[in-house]
Formats: C-alpha cells, sequence, structure tokens
C-alpha cells in the first residue's frame, strides 16, 4: 500500500496490513521466514521462505517506513526530477538536459542528491506524515 494520489485513491490507515501481521500468516502456514540479502529489490524488506525454497519481500511505507534509507529519484514524463512519492514536490531536469554543459549536469545530479537528502530527512522529522501527493502512481512511474 504506498497511499499517493490524492482524492483519487480511496485509503485509510483502518485498511492497512501491518508487516507484524502479514508475516505471522504467512510464518503460520510455511514456517519462520528468515531475513535475506537482495540486491536489487529496492525498497523491499526480503526474507526466505526455506519451506517453499522461495524469498518473499514486504514494501511497508504505512506500518514499517524506511524512508531514512531512500535513494529513490523519479524521473517523470515530463522531464521533472520527482524526490519522493509523499509529496508533489519536483524539480525540472529539461534545462539543464536540454542546455547545459556535461559541467552543469554534474551540478544539478549533485544538487538533487542533496535535496533528496533534506527531503528524507523533512520526512522522518515529520514522524512519516502522508502525504500531499496529488500524483497518481501510473502518472509517476516507478
Ligand atoms: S523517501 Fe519517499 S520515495 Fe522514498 S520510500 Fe519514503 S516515501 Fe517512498
Amino acid at each position: 500500500m504506498m497511499p499517493v494520489g490524492g482524492e483519487l485513491i480511496n485509503w485509510s490507515e483502518d485498511k492497512v496490513q501491518p508487516l507484524e501481521k502479514i508475516k505471522n500468516q504467512i510464518e503460520g502456514k510455511y514456517g519462520k521466514l528468515l531475513p535475506a540479502i537482495s540486491i536489487g529489490s529496492g525498497a523491499a524488506r526480503v526474507y526466505r521462505v526455506p519451506k517453499l525454497g522461495t524469498k518473499v519481500g514486504f514494501i511497508t511505507p504505512i506500518s514499517n517506513p524506511f524512508c531514512d534509507g531512500c535513494s529513490k529519484l523519479r524521473l517523470t514524463a515530463e522531464g521533472h526530477i520527482k524526490l519522493c512519492l509523499r509529496t508533489d514536490e519536483e524539480i525540472d531536469a529539461k534545462p539543464v538536459i536540454r542546455n547545459g554543459t556535461d559541467e552543469d549536469l554534474d551540478r544539478f545530479i549533485k544538487k538533487i542528491l542533496i535535496e533528496k537528502e533534506i527531503s528524507n530527512q523533512k520526512i522522518v522529522s515529520s514522524g512519516y506524515a502522508f502525504s500531499d501527493c496529488r500524483r497518481i502512481m501510473t502518472s509517476i512511474g516507478g
């Protein structure tokens, strides 16, 4: 559950299934989940399910947020860098892509990385408050 999309999506916190509840249900049927390392799994927390010989990953932005370690950036179809799914804040990358030098692009990317860190800190210090992102996921990508 990633509650982005403003009033276009119909979500409330009481509809969220917490991570521990889902893990308990799986463990009740398939045995203990063991933490696993999974390269390329992005924001997911991954566990091995030995009984099934497979892995399962959980992305838990509500019940167990992971924003402080997030390095995800999105480039929208309009050419904007979107720092985070919790906000509509976007930075227009078109000018530097179209007209900038390699050095301009280098400076722009460094600025974006600093802005991303600031954005993460704001989210953590707000207590992971949700969300003024009005865009729906299909218009963002990712
Ligand atoms: S920082 Fe933003 S994009 Fe990253 S996990 Fe948190 S809500 Fe999602």
